[in-house]
């Protein structure tokens, strides 16, 4: 990869993924594409990310379409490493954000942002971009990436892109496959509950406990639906908010269809 890298002068931009991709991921790509002479994408599904009895063995994988989604976007490299080139025998560095990677996903998830944040940075490595492009999708994992990048002096420029929904509101996702019809026709309530709740803040209504309580109560009756949270947290550190909201938040959710976690979020202010 890096050979390669280095026989290409000109910026480069960057797509770290997990494959199978979607219109999210290809928005990325996209705006990659425009921003810099060289694109590259990644599909590596991170084994250090998948805590134990999460979903890394049936995680959906589809290599050859995914190469022919990259090929008409007009991607410059695909960099596919196994498992055994980032993580060989004897391996033991790991990179470890600390506060902000701490509350929602990471409290849920022990270990993810750690796993995220190592193979973010040797995938870094290994490409040496301009820019990288994150989804605000992953809310915490995007605000993780950049404070490890301010924190290392990284040379990258992290670049955060808009969340690409389905025509329903429901956050594009690869896990999406796993959900059942019923679940599928059920999930796009989190996107609606979580646009309730910006319209009351747009509104004015500035108590925490109020907007958290709008979005649960309206999920709540989903049948199907099991809340795991909702949080409305500082914007920048993902402190959670307690009574009144005085800067900008970030209203996130998770809400479980059986065994898949669906994530979603909003900006506030
Ligand atoms: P993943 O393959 O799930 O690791 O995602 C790779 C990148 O695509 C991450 O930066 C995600 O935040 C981003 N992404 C995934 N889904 C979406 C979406 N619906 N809209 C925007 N970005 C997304």
């Amino acid at each position: 990869m890096r050979a390669w890298r280095r026989g290409h002068s000109g910026s480069a931009g960057f797509v770290p993924t997990m494959g199978y991709l979607h219109e999210g991921h290809l928005a990325l790509v996209r705006r990659s594409c425009e921003e810099n002479l060289h694109t590259v994408v990644s599909i590596f599904v991170n084994p250090a990310q998948f805590g134990p009895g999460e979903d890394f063995e049936r995680y959906p994988r589809d290599e050859v379409r995914d190469l022919e989604l990259l090929r008409e976007c007009g991607v410059d490299a695909v960099y596919l490493p196994s498992a055994a080139e980032m993580y060989p025998h004897g391996y033991q560095t790991v990179v470890d954000v600390q506060r902000v990677a701490r509350p929602l996903e990471g409290s849920a998830r022990p270990g993810h942002f750690r796993g995220v944040t190592t193979v973010v940075l040797k995938l870094l490595n290994a490409v040496e971009p301009d820019r990288a492009y994150f989804g605000r999708k992953d809310a915490q994992q995007l605000r993780v990436v950049q404070r490890m990048v301010r924190d290392l002096d990284m040379a990258v420029e992290v670049v955060p892109c808009e969340i690409v929904r389905e025509p329903d509101g429901l956050a594009m996702s690869s896990r999406n496959v796993y959900l059942s019809p019923e679940q599928r026709a059920a999930a796009p309530v989190l996107y609606r509950a979580l646009c309730a709740a910006r319209e009351s803040y747009s509104a004015g209504e500035r108590d925490a406990n109020a907007l958290r309580g709008l979005v649960g109560d309206l999920i709540y009756p989903t049948p199907g639906a099991e809340i795991e949270y909702i949080s409305l947290a500082d914007d920048r550190e993902l402190d959670e908010i307690e009574g009144v909201i005085t800067r900008p938040a970030l209203l996130s959710l998770v809400v479980r269809f059986g065994q898949t976690r669906l994530l979603d979020n909003v900006e506030l202010g």
